[in-house]
């Protein structure tokens, strides 16, 4: 393709101050608090490598202290009438909303991921969260009619670091307004908006106790999740973690649901809008870097057009802007740890060495500091490659091609992960055959990565059990009595 994209954005930095404490306690009872054994570790700007404040570390006993105090608050927070618990839910809601900049801004330092997606997605959705489950909080006898719901009773979440501030939202909205307590485990990369939230609940009044928030590594994750005074464990994460806590809860009464990882498929037929489907495509695997659970990671393109396809993906990738997260043209943010960031580069070195041939962007210099990956998609890639079965959680697309539907569904059910997956056709019929062939939680046809707080979220197989989000994902956080 002949085509030229030799223009640039002057810089647009977002430079509006925010304040960050150069120490952040655990949030338990209402009140921030140092760990007991005074340990704490560091957050890092991924783009800049520069240390952002210090944060404690929950050890097993803080996790006790934390567990109990969302106990204590139960009774209270369950005889609440659905409607005052609304409230509290709303409120929140809308504080994240008249917060939205500032907490957009501590997301894009804390995390890496571009602002324009801090400031339209994360943000907007969690507050959006809140929104949606403030409406369920007096109709839930309504949800599951003929049914008596009421709450499980001491929540454990336990979140990753690619959407922090959503995925506490994801956990905490439906707990809460279905009369749960909770104790929330961030992720150690990414504690930053989970304890401004914390901020929220107190400047809107939440009862002491009802929330409550441990920081640490994976160690305080592991102390929360087999802690015997939780009823319930609700996990974001990585399938390697996620079998473990299965195991922990099995034989405990403890409910559980996980949402794991994925490896999804697009596939792309001749007929379908092939501009339509390329910016799909580049919006669901390279925007935030790749760090999305259910990022389309396979690409089936229909033989007859891979080479339109291929040549479109070039082009598009190369107007991609990599670079300064804070600046509003961004499109490709920083890797979110160094660990990653060695993750990605090991599957780049296995695509290659397995024999397929790397396409990259060069549109952007890579910055001095911090972790970067540029777009890159394999071409000639088998299905037996690793970039073809294993999870990359970064910027990294395996175009393949197929000949016929029922070629490309076989290949694309053919994974261990069921989380989500795309169809891009003209012809109505066929996307509806396929979709209905497609073991995925999620199937998207002519689009990628909507999302809605009434829809429900979640996978098959490897990918997880249980839904977030809609009526489904109140259920998780019910007890229904006839
Ligand atoms: P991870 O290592 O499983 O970590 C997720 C959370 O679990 C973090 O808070 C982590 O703490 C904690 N943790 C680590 N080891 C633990 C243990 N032994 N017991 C209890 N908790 C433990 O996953 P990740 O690499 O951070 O996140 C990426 C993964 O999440 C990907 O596989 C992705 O697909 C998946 N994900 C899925 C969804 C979905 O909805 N299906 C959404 C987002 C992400 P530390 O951070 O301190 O280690
Ligand atoms: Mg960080």
């Amino acid at each position: 393709m002949k085509m030229k994209n030799n223009w640039d954005y002057a810089p647009a930095p977002e430079t509006t101050p925010v304040e960050i404490a150069p120490h952040y306690g655990l949030f338990i009872q209402g009140e921030f608090r140092a760990s007991q054994n005074g340990l704490d570790m560091a957050s890092v700007n991924p783009a800049t490598e520069e240390e952002l404040f210090r944060f404690s570390v929950a050890s097993s006993s803080d996790v006790d202290v934390a567990v109990s105090s969302a106990r204590k608050a139960l009774g209270k927070w369950r005889r609440l009438p659905g409607k005052e618990r609304g409230k509290y839910l709303y409120r929140i809601a809308r504080r994240l909303q008249e917060r939205a900049r500032e907490f957009s801004i501590l997301e894009t330092m804390d995390g890496g991921k571009p602002i324009k997606e801090s400031r339209d997605v994360d943000i907007p959705e969690a507050a959006k969260h809140f929104f949606y489950h403030a409406g369920w909080a007096d109709k839930l006898d309504y949800a599951f009619p003929g049914r008596k719901a009421g709450p499980v009773g001491v929540c454990a979440q336990i979140i990753p670091w690619n959407f922090p501030l959503l995925m506490a939202a994801w956990k905490i909205a439906p707990a809460l307004a279905c009369g749960n307590t909770v104790v929330l485990k961030p992720a150690e990369t990414t504690p930053l908006t989970a304890l401004r939230l914390a901020e929220v609940f107190q400047e809107v009044g939440l009862p002491e106790g009802v929330v409550n928030i441990v920081t640490g590594a994976g160690e305080t994750g592991a102390a929360l999740a087999a802690h015997p005074g939780i009823d319930k464990l609700a996990f974001t994460g990585s399938t390697a973690v996620g079998k473990k806590l299965a195991e922990v809860c099995a034989g405990t009464g403890k409910r559980l649901t996980l949402e794991l990882g994925g490896k999804s498929p697009h596939i792309i037929f001749a007929d379908a809008d092939i501009d339509q489907a390329v910016e799909g495509i580049v919006q669901g695997i390279f925007f935030n870097q790749g760090h999305v659970c259910c990022a389309g990671s396979r690409l089936y393109v229909q033989e007859s057009v891979l080479e339109e396809v291929s040549a479109k993906l070039d082009f598009r990738m190369q107007s991609l802007r990599l670079g300064n997260p804070l600046d509003k043209n961004t499109d490709i943010g920083a890797i979110n740890s160094k660990e990653q960031w060695k993750t990605i580069q090991s599957y780049l070195e296995a695509g290659k060495k397995e024999g397929a041939l790397l396409h990259q962007s060069n549109q952007s210099a890579l910055p001095k500091k911090g972790y970067w990956c540029r777009p890159s998609w394999f071409e000639g890639v088998q299905a037996s490659h690793t970039i073809a079965r294993e999870e990359i959680f970064g910027p990294v697309l395996a175009v393949m091609s197929f000949r016929t539907p029922e070629e490309a569904l076989t290949r694309a059910n053919n994974t261990p992960y069921g989380l989500a997956a795309g169809i891009w056709s003209d012809k109505g019929s066929k996307i509806f055959a396929m979709a209905q062939k497609l073991k995925a939680g999620v199937v998207w046809c002519n689009s990628y990565n909507r999302f809605d707080a009434a829809s429900p979220f979640g996978g098959f197989k490897e990918s997880g059990f249980g839904r977030e989000g809609g009526r489904q994902g109140l259920r998780a956080y019910l007890e229904l009595q006839s």
